[in-house]
């Protein structure tokens, strides 16, 4: 484990948050909380690893701290041991039943603690290892059409509550096929990756976001961009992709290029989150049929 992981340790007795610190402090950065309410700040501020709750405290209990906790998306997926007195009148399955992933009896052997904290990091960390691949795309590298859609939801939300424009660029690679027929499929497996990386390259904005869609097709979503702004951003990522000069001998440029199309809307109860994708791709098809290596924009009437 590396040990810039840190821990918080919530118990209501300083001689059982000393006891603890002692044991976990030479692996571990420790956090303390005395109570509930100091678990859920400490909780919030310092987004622990891993947290050893005591489920017997006054005023807010255990119980409570771990339902707060699942409720806030800062904190949901911390990983949470129960600890408790053996003979406390402590319910162990409705403690599991609320999130933990372990319950630990006092008095424990401290070999044992230290186990089960190393063993629960390591699956959190797995976990989040398996989440993160599950949502990228393993030959570009860049974030997947299943990440893409997490996302755009969550942006379209996001523009809904507060009344900002969305706007949403969708890319495909010019004469693509021809490239793999002349160029064969591997030097199209590289072309994929050098565009994708272009387009990461950009897109600099935070919160600007960039996916592979399936096949030669890429999308750009650039959140609270106005299409004037949106727009520029998209010529600039077709100059990026020309920029690469990548051969292309079927292409009337040389170069392999792309075509973009972009839409903009400001997110409301009228409008299908599928407006947007609507709009960008009947952009796209303009940009085809304009003669391509070009940007096209739906016009906000349309
Ligand atoms: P247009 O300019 O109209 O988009 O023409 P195009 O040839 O790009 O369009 P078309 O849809 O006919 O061809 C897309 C090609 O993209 C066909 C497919 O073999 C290729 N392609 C899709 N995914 C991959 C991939 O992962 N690797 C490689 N090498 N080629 C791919
Ligand atoms: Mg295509
Ligand atoms: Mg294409």
């Amino acid at each position: 484990m590396s040990p810039g992981l840190k821990l918080l340790i919530v118990d209501d007795e300083k001689q059982n948050r000393a006891l603890l610190t002692e044991l976990l402090k030479d692996d571990y950065q420790i956090i303390l909380a005395k109570n509930g309410d100091q678990a859920l700040a400490r909780a919030r501020e310092h987004t622990p690893d891993i947290i050893l709750l005591d489920v017997l405290m006054p005023g807010m209990d255990g119980y409570a701290v771990i339902r707060a906790l699942k409720e806030d998306d800062r904190t949901r997926d911390i990983p949470v041991i129960f600890i408790t007195a053996l003979d406390a009148d402590t319910d162990e399955e409705r403690g599991l039943d609320l999130g933990a992933v372990d319950y630990l009896a006092k008095p424990f052997r401290p070999s044992i603690l230290r186990a089960r904290v190393r063993n629960h990091l390591q699956s959190a960390h797995q976990r989040r290892l398996l989440e993160k691949l599950a949502m990228l795309d393993s030959l570009t590298e860049i974030p997947n059409r299943r990440r893409f859609t997490q996302v755009y939801e969550q942006e379209w939300r996001r523009g809904l509550r507060n009344h900002q424009p969305v706007s949403l660029v969708m890319i495909d690679v010019d004469l693509f096929k021809a490239y793999n027929d002349a160029h064969g499929h591997a030097a199209g497996d590289l072309a994929l990756y050098r565009v994708a990386q272009a387009l990461e390259a950009a897109v600099r904005r935070p919160g600007d976001f960039v996916a592979r869609y399936g096949g030669e097709e890429f999308v750009l979503l650039l959140p609270e961009a106005d299409a004037a702004g949106a727009r520029m951003l998209a010529e600039q990522a077709r100059r990026g992709v020309e920029a690469l000069h990548i051969p292309h001998v079927a292409s009337p440029h040389g170069w392999l290029t792309i075509s973009l199309g972009g839409a903009t809307l400001v997110p409301d109860e009228i409008h299908a989150e599928s407006d947007l994708f609507l709009r960008a791709d009947a952009s796209l098809y303009e940009a085809k049929r304009q003669g391509r290596n070009r940007v096209e924009w739906a016009s906000s009437a349309s």
